[in-house]
């Protein structure tokens, strides 16, 4: 008999790639979908005959045998320890933060910790949550270096799009770009006119109050933001912190392997880009690590280290919808032998954030 899995924020843009991914890998065929929404029960779901049942009904969450959650965090925390409270003991696979580091709870990324899954569901564990989008597709990217103990410590840099903060900030971008382009139109035009004329007419455009900014709180287009979430301590915030946390719980690493940085966002629309400092354990030539990268997994992609290649195919208008987890820029840095610079960039609603999670559906179907 086929399963029951209920698909909880559909309609949002995690869910969106979900279902897509779902469709394109025939996983529907599978599985008895149903589909919940806290504000749209009794419409028409997207597949099927079911109507959409209410993802707030703790009747109809029982009946499922697999939950597949990208509702978002208040969700989960409102209603999965309620969940179990009242005996729900079928499978829980959530896009969102709230149970990540929770005991018990597997940070899923099957071509990094296939084994660590297979451990907790042979352990009877039911909790899958995906990790966040920048360490998932740091991971995607070296964990062939980790798993070879190379690895002594990894500053991460990153360049993260505006789509890692909800379908709201990807409009205020395009808003934002539309606004500055209609008010440094007339200066554009006038192909004689100064640079300093250009700077002004952009300096002023930013800086004018009617600058859509309501969800980032201050432009990104023409600019970035070097601040991502909230404040932990010790100058710190919480993106950057689950860089190190997340990481070092998928890599099941014992001791700890540091991993710290800057996460920044940029004008990109999806996907999260990322200049990495590695220091090595010890001084490994860079073919014998391009050949570790090249073996890690099927989705890495090494770009050549010359200027054709970088600008065709590592950055995020080349990644953008795809699978492929893009690196390159490789070199060993002037620090010695033992450092390594890498660029890495992948598409976040992808392996950042849809694809795990339907991979962990699939195998739990194959159980
Ligand atoms: P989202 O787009 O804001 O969608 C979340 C929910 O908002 C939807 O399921 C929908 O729920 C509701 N909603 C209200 N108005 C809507 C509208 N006009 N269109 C679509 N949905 C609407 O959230 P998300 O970015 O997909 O993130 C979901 C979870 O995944 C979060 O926990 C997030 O932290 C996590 N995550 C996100 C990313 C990312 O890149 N965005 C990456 C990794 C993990 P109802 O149907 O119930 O109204």
């Amino acid at each position: 008999m086929k399963k029951r899995v209920g698909i909880i924020g559909f309609r949002g843009m995690v869910g969106s790639v979900l279902v897509e991914r779902m469709r394109a890998e025939g996983d529907f065929e599978l599985i008895e979908p149903v589909f919940l929404s806290t504000s749209q029960s009794g419409g028409q779901a997207p597949l099927g005959n079911e109507p959409i049942r209410s993802a707030l009904s703790l009747e109809e969450l029982l009946k499922l045998d697999v939950i597949v959650s990208c509702q978002g965090g208040d969700y989960t925390t409102q209603m999965h320890p309620e969940l179990r409270k009242q005996g729900y003991s079928g499978y829980f696979i959530d896009a969102a933060s709230t149970l990540r580091m929770a005991e018990g709870a597997t940070i899923i990324l099957d071509p990094v910790n296939r084994a660590q899954i297979d451990s907790a569901l042979a352990n009877g564990h039911k909790d899958f949550i995906g990790g966040n989008c920048t360490v998932s597709l740091m991971l995607m990217a070296i964990h062939g270096l980790y798993q070879r103990g190379l690895v002594e410590w990894v500053s991460s840099m990153t360049y993260q799009a505006a789509s890692g903060a909800g379908a709201k900030n990807m409009r205020e971008l395009l808003l934002q770009l539309g606004f500055i382009a209609e008010r440094t139109s007339s200066v554009v035009a006038n192909a004689a006119e100064s640079a300093l004329a250009l700077d002004r007419a952009a300096a002023n455009a930013l800086a004018d109050a009617a600058l859509p900014q309501a969800e980032f709180g201050a432009p990104l287009a023409l600019n970035l933001l070097p601040w991502i979430d909230k404040a932990v301590g010790e100058g710190a915030t919480r993106e950057e912190w689950k860089g190190h946390a997340e990481s070092n719980k998928i890599l099941g690493n014992d001791p700890e392997i540091p991993v710290d940085g800057i996460c920044v966002r940029v004008g990109a629309m999806r996907c999260h880009s990322q200049g990495l400092t590695i220091k090595l354990k010890r001084d490994v030539p860079l073919d014998q690590i391009e050949g570790i990268l090249r073996e890690q997994n099927a989705w890495v992609k090494l770009v050549e280290n010359e200027r054709q290649a970088t600008l065709a195919e590592l950055s995020p208008k080349a990644v953008s919808g795809s699978l492929t987890v893009a690196i390159g820029r490789l070199k060993k840095l002037r620090m010695g032998p033992h450092y390594l610079g890498a660029f890495t960039v992948g598409d976040q609603l992808l392996w950042g954030a849809a694809e795990p999670l339907r991979r962990m559906l699939r195998i739990l179907l194959e159980r």
